[in-house]
Formats: structure tokens, C-alpha cells, sequence
């Protein structure tokens, strides 16, 4: 018995767990070593009563564990709570209280046998998380709002801007048209050129219509096809695919319940960039791709283009960004940013992995839906 006594005692010590004792009639307590610590007195000043327990409670806590402790005397059920305990030195410790209660042989009960465990370290740990959650939550909806008043303000800004902009193109054809014959080369150039760039910025209010409008789909989803989409494209961009002659290849793609035009865009996007960013004197050559995983569908478009340097694969997703001169190679480089947009809306991911020089593959995921 002895041995066992000890055992029991370096058992509970090392887990921190005070054991106590309680006789329902009398109301007398007996505690074990590890309670005295759990509390922070000293066993010289415990009364072995059951109000020398209270008295180290928290006062906020008091009437909810005793009300507790009285129901499982009742009810016979489990004592199993929380509560906090002040310590002489006033500092509070958290306390996980378990108990079984045993009954006489009339089914009375009569003694309630049970643990103590400090439990403080996890509890302040809990709360720092509860507390980083809760600021985590308002800093999310504090971005979530700010990025919907961005995509108001571009909406907005954009669609007021086109106005001036076509009063600016209407007036230069007018001066074009009725004063051409009495203005020198030079004039005629500078009209040119204001012509021009009203036409640039025309495509980029457009471009970041386009963007702001890319998270807000206006349709809802349905059944769309991708191989049907690729039959689409292939269609649309014939002359384009037989001028470079490209070969698209792909194996069966699934058919998802998504957002067509914006899943459209984003094989758009991803194809064009395949066919245009290829290698002089090289056949553009796509492979499309579809890979089913556990939860999500796992799409990649490879080619076998001029590739795209590690250091930018960052930049390219961003708007208006482009490694390339517009003489070079067309665009306004809204298309991958455009498509990373509707891709993370769709709650998926957008990366790629390219050799330069080689080609490049991008891979984009989308969620199953059920
Ligand atoms: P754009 O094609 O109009 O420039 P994108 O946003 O689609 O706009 O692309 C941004 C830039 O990323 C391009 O200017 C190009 O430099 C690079 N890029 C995109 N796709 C490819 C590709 N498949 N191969 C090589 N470079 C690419």
C-alpha cells in the first residue's frame, strides 16, 4: 500500500494534479500535498473545512462552482468545472476541478473523491489567442472594406473619366477635320499624338473597369464544360492559332459548377499569354491540363514560349504590370491580374513555374463545389 501511495503521489506531482477528499455530512475536506500548492497556503493554515476551499475562490466565481459542486451532490452526475483561485499573494491561478461521487449503500451520496490540475498557462494562452482572433477578425473586415470601397472607387472614377476623355476625342477629330488644311505638319502631328494617347488611356479606364469588375461576377454558376470553353477559344482565335501554328493539346477536362465568364477569362488569359509570348521561330506548342485532387481541381497551361525569369513571378500578376515593351509584344498587362483576381474569388490559387528561355507553366486551383 505504501508503495502504491507513493507512486500515486510522484504520479500526481508531476502532472501537477492535487487530490482532495469530501465528506458530504460533515462537510470536512481532506486534501493531499499538491492541493496546498495549487492554492498557495501553507497546510498550517487549513482548516480541513469545506469553507476554507471557498475562501481561496476567485469571488466571481464563488456561487457558480459551489452551485455546481451542490448539483452534482444531488444529482449524483460528475463534478467537472472551472474556476480561479486567488492566492494569499493575490496573484489568480486557473483550476480544471474534477470529481466522482460515491454513494452508500442506500444509494445516498455521501463523499465526493476528485482532482485539482492548474490549468493557468493554457488559459492565458487561450485568451491571447482569443484576443489575436478577435483583432484578426476586425483587421479582415477592416481590409475587406477598404478593398470594396477601392473597386467602388475604380468603378466609379473609371466610368466618370470616360466622358472627358471622349469630349478630349471628339474635339481633336474636329480639329483634325475642319483646320487640317491650315495647319503645318507639326500640328498635325501633335494632334496625332494627343489622339493617340487618348486612345491609350481609353484602353487603360477600360482595363481597370475590367479589373474592379473582376470579383463581383454578375452572373451566377452553373455547369460549365472546360473542353467545351477550350472548343470556344480555339474557334474565336482560329486565324491567330493557324498564323503562329500553334498546337493546343489537352487531355478530357472536367465540367464545374463556377462562374462561366470568370473562368473564362481566366483560360482565356492564360491561353493567349501561351500563343503570345512564344519564341521566334518556334511552333507555340499548349498542353492543358486538369488534375483532380482531394478538394480542389489542380489546372496547369504550359508552353514552350520565351519563359519568364523567378525574379518576376510576383510582378506579372500584379496590374499594369509587363516584362515587355508594347512594341515587342502587344497588351496593357491587365490579363493576369485580372485572372488572378477571379481565380482567388473563386477561392482558388495562381502561381507558375517557369525554365527561361524553355517556357513556362501556369497552374491555377479551384475548389470541388459540390
Ligand atoms: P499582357 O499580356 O497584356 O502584358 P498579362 O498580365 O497577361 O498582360 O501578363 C503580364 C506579363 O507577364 C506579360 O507582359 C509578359 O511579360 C509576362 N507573361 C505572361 N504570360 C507569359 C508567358 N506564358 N510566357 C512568358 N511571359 C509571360
Amino acid at each position: 500500500i505504501q508503495r502504491i501511495n507513493e507512486r500515486l503521489q510522484l504520479a500526481t506531482q508531476a502532472a501537477n494534479v492535487g487530490i482532495w477528499d469530501y465528506h458530504i455530512e460533515n462537510k470536512s475536506l481532506i486534501w493531499d500535498e499538491n492541493m496546498y500548492k495549487l492554492y498557495g497556503i501553507n497546510p498550517d493554515n487549513f482548516s480541513g473545512a469545506y469553507d476554507a476551499w471557498e475562501r481561496g475562490l476567485h469571488p466571481e466565481d464563488l456561487n457558480r462552482a459551489a452551485e455546481e459542486l451542490q448539483t452534482s451532490i444531488r444529482s449524483g452526475k460528475n463534478f467537472d468545472t472551472e474556476f480561479r483561485v486567488v492566492w494569499p499573494d493575490k496573484t489568480i491561478h486557473y483550476i480544471k476541478a474534477d470529481a466522482i461521487v460515491y454513494r452508500d449503500n442506500a444509494g445516498l451520496p455521501v463523499r465526493l473523491v476528485g482532482t485539482n490540475r492548474d490549468i493557468t498557462e493554457s488559459k492565458n494562452y487561450e485568451e491571447e489567442l482569443l484576443l489575436l482572433n478577435k483583432s484578426l477578425s476586425i483587421h479582415a473586415e477592416e481590409l475587406k472594406r477598404s478593398n470594396e470601397e477601392l473597386e467602388q472607387f475604380a468603378f466609379v472614377a473609371s466610368h466618370d473619366l470616360q466622358e472627358p476623355l471622349r469630349m478630349v476625342s471628339s474635339f481633336m477629330d474636329q480639329l483634325k477635320r475642319k483646320y487640317a488644311d491650315r495647319l503645318d505638319e507639326k500640328a498635325l502631328q501633335y494632334i496625332h499624338f494627343a489622339t493617340d494617347g487618348a486612345k491609350r488611356m481609353k484602353q487603360i479606364i477600360l482595363d481597370l473597369l475590367q479589373y474592379s469588375r473582376a470579383s463581383r461576377p454578375a452572373e451566377g454558376q452553373e455547369k460549365v464544360d472546360l473542353n467545351e470553353l477550350l472548343d470556344e477559344f480555339k474557334a474565336l482565335r482560329r486565324n491567330l492559332i493557324s498564323e503562329k501554328k500553334a498546337s493546343i493539346t489537352s487531355r478530357k477536362l472536367p465540367a464545374l459548377n463556377t462562374h462561366k465568364a470568370a473562368m473564362t477569362q481566366i483560360l482565356h488569359c492564360l491561353l493567349d499569354n501561351a500563343i503570345k509570348y512564344s519564341k521566334e521561330e518556334t511552333k507555340p506548342e499548349v498542353e492543358i491540363d486538369a488534375i483532380e485532387l482531394e478538394n480542389e481541381w489542380k489546372f496547369s497551361v504550359k508552353d514552350n514560349g520565351i519563359g519568364i525569369d523567378p525574379q518576376f513571378y510576383d510582378k506579372i500578376f500584379v496590374i499594369f504590370q509587363r516584362l515587355h515593351n508594347k512594341d515587342t509584344y502587344s497588351g496593357t498587362g491587365i490579363g493576369l491580374s485580372v485572372a488572378k483576381r477571379h481565380v482567388e474569388f473563386l477561392g482558388g490559387r495562381i502561381w507558375l513555374e517557369s525554365d527561361p528561355g524553355k517556357g513556362s507553366t501556369f497552374y491555377f486551383t479551384l475548389p470541388k463545389t459540390k
